[in-house]
């Protein structure tokens, strides 16, 4: 099985500064691991370590609120650790997950339940380790959300690619009835949480309200359940033909890949973020590892030459959402627009290019 390596020793975390937002503490204050640093009063940014808060640093363009972190983990206040995770009354649930970000945009009827263990991007393999890892935790939590929300439906969907991941949840999934598991055999494009909601529901019941968890907010929602504080760590697998094998990674929300890369000793290198395909390319290894990421790929730098378009159709024919990439790249009106309203941003038609046109990067320039 595939073990989680953990990288918890960054001197540094940086957290998501917001110019709007009301901020609670001041330059130099003593932080606790789960103060509330700022809040809009919908959206709650807390603290996941302790330590002193040195002020406002620019990384990228992006404003972080900097804690010098003393890895003691110290909380304000004592908290017990519930051992029930499903004696929590609807109501108490959801203020839990409002106060933690984990149940924004939901309706509170919302009968089905979709949870995805199928990676978004390409050659990640965190969702499976996660579900090998931590079968238990995450199907208990699924079972709690099903009894206190009263979910009529929940679908949990992986695919067959890691054949040992389908293994242990089949031999666990006898304790759960209300949990009905979902086989894909491709992983590519179903990941994406629209693609997927649309394979797994029909017309009638997306009339329901539908929750959508990854096993990422998952294990989070677990952690909350039980310890009622913020989720402070990310998993995020670490892969790109410069090492030897993809790994998991557990790391603290707001880590510098700096440090990390620092750690792991890796110096030349191309780096792209949440995948080769859809991803996108760092130029500055001072980025924060927040919980958008999901994966770092490290590989040796390729480059491509570009040539005109022959064509050949072969980005129009592997469309998930079967609009024409062509058309998108080449026009600026207004089907061109609805293109890329539609556009899921997968980079399938960007791979399948003989001429290597760069139909996503116009994509994101349009965006
Ligand atoms: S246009 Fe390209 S990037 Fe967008 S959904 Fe289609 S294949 Fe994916
Ligand atoms: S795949 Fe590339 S070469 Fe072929 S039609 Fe699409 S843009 Fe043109």
């Amino acid at each position: 099985m595939n073990k989680i390596e953990d990288f918890l020793t960054s001197d540094y975390i940086y957290l998501p500064y917001k110019k709007e937002y009301n901020i609670f503490y001041k330059d130099k204050d003593y932080i606790y691991k789960n103060d509330l640093i700022a809040s809009n009063g919908e959206d709650f940014i807390y603290s996941n370590v302790s330590g002193i808060l040195l002020g406002i640093a620019t990384v990228n363009n992006n404003k972080y609120f900097v804690i010098e972190n003393d890895f003691k983990d110290k909380l304000r206040e004592k908290k017990g650790t519930k051992r029930n995770i499903n004696k929590y009354s609807k109501e108490d649930l959801i203020n839990l997950l409002k106060k933690y970000n984990k149940f924004k945009d939901i309706d509170t009827n919302s009968k089905v339940l979709i949870v995805s263990g199928i990676s978004e991007y390409i050659d990640e393999i965190t969702y499976p380790t996660l579900i090998k890892n931590y079968t238990t935790e995450i199907l208990d939590t699924i079972d709690a959300l099903i009894e206190i929300l009263n979910i009529k439906k929940c679908f949990f969907s992986i695919t067959t690619k890691d054949q040992e991941c389908v293994n242990i949840l089949f031999n666990n999934l006898g304790t759960y009835p209300k949990i009905d598991l979902k086989l894909f055999n491709s992983n590519y494009s179903i990941g994406n949480k629209y693609i997927l909601i649309d394979k797994l529901t029909n017309y009638k019941n997306k009339n329901y309200g539908i929750i959508y968890y990854t096993i990422s907010d998952i294990l989070d929602i677990y952690n909350i359940l039980r310890k009622n504080i913020v989720p402070s760590v990310n998993y995020i697998t670490l892969s790109g033909n410069l090492l030897k094998y993809s790994k998991v990674i557990r790391i603290k929300n707001g880590t510098n890949l700096d440090d990390l890369l620092k750690y792991y000793n890796i110096k030349e290198n191309s780096i792209f973020i949440n995948g080769l395909l859809n991803g996108f390319k760092i130029n500055n290894n001072n980025f924060i590892l927040d919980k958008n990421v999901k994966s770092i790929f490290i590989n040796t730098e390729k480059k491509y030459n570009t040539y005109d378009c022959i064509n050949c159709g072969l980005c129009k024919k592997s469309c998930p959402v079967n609009i024409n990439p062509k058309y998108m790249y080449f026009h600026n009106n207004k089907k061109s627009k609805e293109y890329k309203m539609k556009c899921v941003n997968c980079g399938i038609c960007e791979f399948v290019c003989p001429s290597k046109i760069d139909l996503r990067g116009v994509y994101n320039d349009k965006k």
